[in-house]
């Protein structure tokens, strides 16, 4: 669907934004790039609508090189959600998510059955809403519209580039879920910028990491978790090296029968925190190992209780 062959951005500057990226998005599929602020996501995404032009390599959708659609055509039929809510002030909810299929030349009937539909289907009731300016509307309603209005002639395509980092948890949420519930039906590529992991974990058939200009990983969230390729990939999922997990906080002292019981099922001070929870998943209690020394248990339970516990505290989880 989108192939991206040996795709180089170079600025002005001499800043290699991009390095020789080869990916291909398939139809359908909604892809997550993920990575540290400056690494080439924004420039990578706006490659493919033409807002920013590469130096070198090919980038094809549906087999032609963008450079041969017309611009036109490229850009009415992929969508496009920026972070900041982009609305245009002065026009009301339904003339802001008119405008592609007016240059599209829709009749007007159609277009606001079309406005009618999108806006049902993000939960703002048409009636109320469309004649409204986006200053009457908060912040998690002006970003639906801003899904909607990228939806609205019905692009094979969608870029979203950090479209819910500006909101509040709760509605970020909210937008997260309703997308993935709207994925179901619309079935678009898409492709979407993030710089929480959660978030791409959550949203992402597949999770493309990037790290100064260049694809670190590419895998589902399943391989991604059970096998980052390297420690830049493993601190951004938040699986935490044994370094700065506290044993002391699982640990619990052991009984004589326990002990015996695990002499052969232990883990070391050495193990990662990854290694544990493996280690965990086929036993319900491993003994610890320190200087060839038993020093107490771990159990399936203690290390549940530690990663709740973890997790809400960083906010990864809703209380
Ligand atoms: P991200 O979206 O991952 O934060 P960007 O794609 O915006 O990253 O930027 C990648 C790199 O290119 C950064 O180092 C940024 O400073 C640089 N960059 C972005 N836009 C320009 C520009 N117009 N001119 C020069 N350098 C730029
Ligand atoms: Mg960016």
């Amino acid at each position: 669907m989108i192939a991206f062959e040996n795709v180089t951005k170079k600025y002005e500057n001499d800043q290699v934004a991009v390095k020789a990226i080869n990916l291909e998005i398939n139809k359908g599929e909604f892809l997550v790039l993920i990575g540290p602020s400056g690494c080439g996501k924004t420039t990578l995404l706006k490659m493919i609508n033409r807002l920013i032009h590469l130096t070198e390599g090919t980038i094809r959708i549906n087999g032609k090189r963008i450079s041969d659609y017309n611009i036109h055509e490229l850009r009415w039929n992929i969508g496009y959600v920026l972070q900041q809510i982009a609305l245009f002030p002065h026009m009301t909810i339904e003339e802001n998510i008119a405008v592609v299929p007016e240059l599209k030349k829709w009749s007007k009937p159609q277009i606001q059955q079309r406005v009618r539909e999108l806006l049902n289907m993000v939960g703002l009731e048409p009636d109320k809403y469309s004649q409204r300016k986006p200053k009457e509307l908060s912040g998690g309603e002006q970003q639906r519209v801003g899904v909607v209005r990228a939806l609205a002639a019905d692009p094979e395509i969608i870029l979203m580039d950090e479209p819910f980092s500006a909101l509040d948890p709760i509605s970020r949420t909210k937008l997260q879920d309703d997308l993935l519930e709207l994925q179901q039906t619309i079935q678009k590529t898409i492709v979407f910028v993030s710089h929480d992991m959660q978030e791409a974990l959550k949203l992402g058939d597949r999770i493309c990491v990037m790290k100064d200009g260049e694809i670190v990983q590419l895998g589902t969230p399943h391989e991604i978790i059970q096998n980052p390729v390297n420690d830049f990939v493993r601190e951004f999922v938040g699986i935490k090296e044994f370094g700065t997990f506290h044993i002391q906080a699982v640990i619990e002292p052991i009984a004589d029968e326990v002990h015996q019981r695990n002499r052969e099922n232990t883990i070391s001070s050495k193990d990662s925190l990854h290694t544990i929870l493996q280690k965990l998943a086929h036993d319900e209690c491993l003994g610890v190992e320190q200087n060839g020394k038993i020093i107490g248990v771990v159990t399936r339970a203690s290390m549940l209780q530690y990663l709740a516990q973890d997790s809400l505290e960083r906010g990864n989880i809703n209380g």
